[in-house]
């Protein structure tokens, strides 16, 4: 009943699905905790409506339906009075001034997401929203002058909103194509029909495509084609492929499969009108997809084992709601999370990524290749023409874009870079949407059981 076997060892990552189920159930909870009870984990500043999509013109593939919408907050009264714009504002002036990038750099310590020793309790970090070198992403912009929108994620769950058809498939035939280290990428490829156009200057391809083998582009060529013909196929096989590469088709493709199964597991039936699983929904694109199962699983290792690397990180970040208890609260809720997760590279280990590989490319140049295909992602998520997908597919890729610059950004040689207050939201939160999916996965399986009539 199973499509896969609790024993087995989750590929690429070190933990078996038992394990992870084992972690999940205690994981679970206070994750859930943490983002429904605090202020500072469900709300979420993000520019849903003025970004353009970079692509194509996203006026085409756009939802009506009504669970399509997302209500953001009109009433600054709402939101906690730190991050109010007026409160923003006043934090540019010279006391609450927080250390540019320039500055962070020449600081000897790790920043922690604080502002610094003679800078006032104030703790909004503030950025712009222009790219630092270590970012896997494009971040939003929290600051007061953004055209940003604070919604609450608890009054938009993420849940079946009837997306579907041409529009959708369009997006996620763009994100996998971003996938393609073999050939240029979506942005290099200017021309020609279906083609993308360049959102941004400076994208520096990959490196040491002479030492591509045939095989790999052939096979390429031919997955391109079939999702050209609407067949997508998602069980590639990557014998031939490096690890970075296959790790990257997984985050996509588990971020891909959590949010199936939340779409499946808040559905809406539509002749009765009430909202809860759908087991047909999971058979369809869950459970005779046992791959899609791996890599949402892969994905739940990664993200816990970044939130098990973030722990001192936590202990001395400061979160900042304009309440101290509530502050305090918050910072025992997250360290509760990381310290169930065991700190070392258990479940996961990715230092054997971006070394020197058998294809000739070096560690570096791959490690910026994989990180520029992951902004592209998150700028793909503009083009997304249902606004509660977009918040979600959004939040998702700067968690996953924030879990793996934890991963390959934090070590021992140079300071750790500071994350921005909607960087640990998105983080937290994704985890627990991974994890909700983990845990829907094995209601789903035990109602299936009941269907089959076993014990
Ligand atoms: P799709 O899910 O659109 O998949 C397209 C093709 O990709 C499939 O035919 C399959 O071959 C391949 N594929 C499917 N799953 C995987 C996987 N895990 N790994 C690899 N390949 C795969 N709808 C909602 O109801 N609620 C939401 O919150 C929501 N959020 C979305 C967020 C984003 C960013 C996008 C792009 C879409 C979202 N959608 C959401 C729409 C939803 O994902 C589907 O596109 C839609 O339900 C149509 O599903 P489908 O069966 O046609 O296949």
């Amino acid at each position: 009943i199973c499509p896969v076997e609790p024993g087995a060892t989750v590929s690429d990552a070190c933990a078996s699905y038992g394990d992870l189920d084992t972690l999940n159930t205690r994981l679970n909870p206070a994750l859930r905790e943490l983002v429904t009870e605090t202020d500072f984990f469900s709300y979420y500043r993000l520019n849903l409506y003025n970004k353009k999509c970079p692509f194509w013109s996203d006026d085409e593939g756009l939802c009506g339906n009504i669970a399509c919408a997302v209500t953001t907050l009109e009433n600054e009264e709402d939101i906690p009075e730190i991050w109010r714009a007026e409160e923003l504002s006043r934090l540019e002036g010279p006391k609450a001034h927080h250390p540019g990038k320039k500055e962070q750099k020449e600081l000897d310590r790790p920043l922690h997401g604080e502002l610094g020793e003679n800078v006032g309790e104030s703790c909004v970090v503030e950025y712009d929203d222009e790219c630092d070198e270590r970012d896997y992403c494009v971040p939003e912009d929290e600051s007061a002058s953004a055209k940003g929108d604070y919604v609450s994620l608890l009054d938009n769950p993420e849940r079946f909103t009837g997306y579907a058809g041409e529009g959708a498939h369009q997006i996620w035939e763009a994100i996998y194509r971003e996938n393609c280290f073999s050939k240029p990428s979506a942005n290099e490829q200017s021309q020609g029909a279906g083609s993308l156009a360049p959102p941004f200057a400076g994208f520096s391809g990959m490196q040491g495509q002479a030492a591509q083998d045939l095989k790999s582009v052939m096979k390429e060529h031919g997955r391109q084609l079939a999702s050209q013909e609407g067949k997508f196929e998602d069980n590639m096989e990557f014998d031939d492929e490096c690890l970075e590469k296959r790790v990257f088709y997984r985050v996509i493709s588990g971020m891909h499969a959590s949010i199936s199964t939340h779409l499946c597991h808040d559905y809406l039936n539509q002749s009765t009108g009430k909202w809860g699983p759908n087991l047909e929904c999971y058979k369809q694109r869950l459970h005779t997809h046992p791959e899609r199962i791996s890599n949402l699983y892969f994905n739940y290792a990664l993200m816990a084992r970044a939130a098990g690397k973030l722990k001192d990180y936590v202990q001395d970040y400061t979160f900042c709601t304009g309440d101290p208890k509530q502050d305090r609260r918050t910072k025992d809720m997250a360290l509760k999370v990381a310290n169930i997760i065991p700190a070392g590279p258990e479940i996961f280990d990715e230092s054997v990524m971006f070394r020197e590989n058998p294809l000739g490319d070096t560690g570096i140049s791959l490690k910026e290749d994989f990180r520029n295909r992951f902004r592209n992602v998150s700028r793909i998520m503009d083009c997304v023409g249902c606004d509660k997908c977009r918040l979600w597919g959004k939040l998702q890729t700067a968690g996953y874009g924030t879990a793996l610059k934890i991963l390959f950004e934090f070590n021992d040689e140079q300071p750790a870079p500071a994350l921005r207050r909607i960087e640990v939201v998105a983080f937290f939160n994704t985890l627990d949407k991974v994890s909700h999916a983990i845990k829907a996965l094995s209601e789903f399986q035990g109602m299936l059981a009941d269907e089959k009539g076993f014990p």
